[in-house]
């Protein structure tokens, strides 16, 4: 008789097997600083206004496919070319699986330089694609040169830019990345999921790039329970990309309250725009204590390295005092020694300052 582990080995490929699942961990009461999202809750008058909203939902029709209303209200708020399409996704992740699949053939290459989101590498890996990732420079910029010579040598069918990158918090240098879209021989992802939290974009360089696309998300500007994410790009691309997505992939739920939401975008923007000034407080009370290397930040999250052997203890101490951020070390080795802390409300960062005095000693 074959046995369910026999079977698994012949059936699962063994660069499945080998992957790891995205953990989250569990936070429990602990303050939570570990995931970029917005600590504000919606204010009690939106929750009315939300609920009456919600009421009249048919939920025994499929949605709207095309999730119209939202689309366009997306279109609109985050000023995309009038000439780019737009799809939708459940969560910005979604988007990237679809970009994905698209290109999936035997051999094809999806290159990214690292470390970056995990996620490029796990869902290429997991359609059957090699994964090319170039180190970035020790000081986590991009190293244009060798991404130029990496692009030539492989012909990478899509390559991945976090702009800013996660984990790092950097964004790259405008002009690299200009001239990775002017080598590239497939599809540039300028994926600018924190884009709440800088001025820089490259949204307007839709109207004069052929081959890029522009990923966003709305978790981190306040609805990481939503999950909804847009790619923006070419028509005759998105017409592609969008025979890779699910019919009904957006939720009438999520289509009501995305629409809703985005008509009082003022409240979210006001709170992101606190994350910003708080973002640029915690790094400099960060910056002065001497035992930390911090990186500069353009996102809602800030990278810190502890003195050499001591980030799990750092963390696990943290943890102890009621703080849960992320974890880096071991993950790569240019991550060794980092932790990943997501900016709070003003008392959760005071809080975690504290807790991160008394861990460092
Ligand atoms: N891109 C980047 C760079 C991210 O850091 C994240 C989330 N950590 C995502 C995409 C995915 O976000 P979501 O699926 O919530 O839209």
């Amino acid at each position: 008789m074959t046995s369910t582990n026999d079977r698994i080995n012949q059936l699962v490929r063994p660069e499945i097997r080998a992957l790891q699942a995205y953990h989250v961990p569990d936070p429990g009461k602990l303050i939570k600083l570990d995931a970029m999202e917005n600590p504000y809750p919606w204010p009690e008058v939106l929750l009315d206004d939300w609920l009456a909203e919600l009421r009249p939902v048919s939920l025994n029709r499929y949605p709207d496919p095309q999730a119209t209303v939202l689309k366009q209200a997306l279109h609109t708020l985050l000023r995309v070319p009038d000439r780019a399409a737009v799809i939708l996704g459940n969560g910005s992740d979604e988007l990237i699986q679809m970009i994905i699949q698209v290109v999936a053939a035997p051999g094809r290459v999806i290159m990214a330089p690292e470390p970056t989101f995990v996620m490029y590498r796990q869902i290429a890996v997991v359609c059957g694609l090699e994964f090319a990732g170039i180190p970035l420079r020790k000081d986590f910029s991009l190293d244009t040169e060798t991404m130029l010579a990496a692009i030539e040598a492989r012909q990478p069918a899509v390559v991945f830019l976090a702009y800013p990158n996660n984990p790092t918090g950097n964004l790259f240098d405008r002009g690299a990345v200009e001239a990775i879209i002017a080598a590239a021989p497939g599809l540039v992802v300028v994926d600018e999921a924190y884009a709440p939290f800088t001025d820089h974009s490259f949204m307007p360089a839709l109207e004069t790039n052929a081959n890029l696309l522009l990923l966003r998300t709305l978790s981190k500007a306040g609805f990481a329970g939503l999950r909804l994410g847009l790619l923006a790009g070419p028509a005759d691309w998105l017409d592609e990309i969008g025979k890779t997505r699910l019919p009904y992939n957006i939720s009438t739920l999520n289509q009501v309250t995305g629409a809703f939401a985005l008509r009082h975008y003022e409240v979210f923007a006001a709170q992101t725009d606190s994350l910003r000034s708080d973002r640029d407080s915690l790094l400099a009370q960060l910056q002065a204590l001497p035992e930390l290397t911090v990186f500069p930040s353009q996102a809602n999250f800030i990278l810190l390295r502890t003195p050499a052997g001591t980030a799990d203890a750092v963390f696990a101490a943290l943890r102890q005092r009621g703080v849960l951020i992320k974890n880096l070390n071991g993950s790569v080795p240019a991550l060794a020694d980092c932790l990943r802390v997501t900016v709070g409300t003003p008392q959760e960062n005071a809080a975690f300052l504290d807790a991160l005095q008394d861990s460092l000693h």
